[in-house]
């Protein structure tokens, strides 16, 4: 194996520009940038997907993924929101965290997950 194969490869979008990239999270800790904007890509906290992204980065990712999909009106998803952050922070290593807002607009997250309250991890 060469050294400038990727092992464990997901598809994130920067927080800052947006930009898709393929990041190796084996190499997580080494704060691998952006291509875009060169900026580090913030592994230790989660990534927010968007139904365009949601086949990419969560159902493409080679990494065990936990998705919390939430609502901004929920009470319950705000109490356990610093929890998800700590999860996120604590495992960068071996998961990825993705968070996503919940909207009646996102096809899967209504016909798929059928969701019967918030929050919901899976
Ligand atoms: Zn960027």
């Amino acid at each position: 194996m060469s050294s400038a194969e990727v092992v464990h490869p997901v598809t994130l979008r920067c927080s800052f520009c947006d930009t898709k990239n393929r990041v190796d999270m084996s190499r997580a800790a080494h704060r691998p940038a952006c291509g875009g904007c060169s900026k580090p890509m913030l592994l230790d906290r989660p990534v927010t997907v968007t139904q365009d992204d949601f086949d990419a980065t969560v159902l493409g990712a080679s990494v065990p993924v936990l998705v919390d999909f939430y609502a901004d009106w929920c009470g319950p998803c705000k109490m356990v929101a610093p929890l998800m952050d700590e999860i996120a922070q604590a495992a960068f290593r071996v998961l990825q965290f993705s968070k996503n807002s919940y909207s009646n607009d996102w096809p899967f997250a209504d016909t798929i997950l059928q969701p019967w309250g918030f929050p919901i991890n899976m």
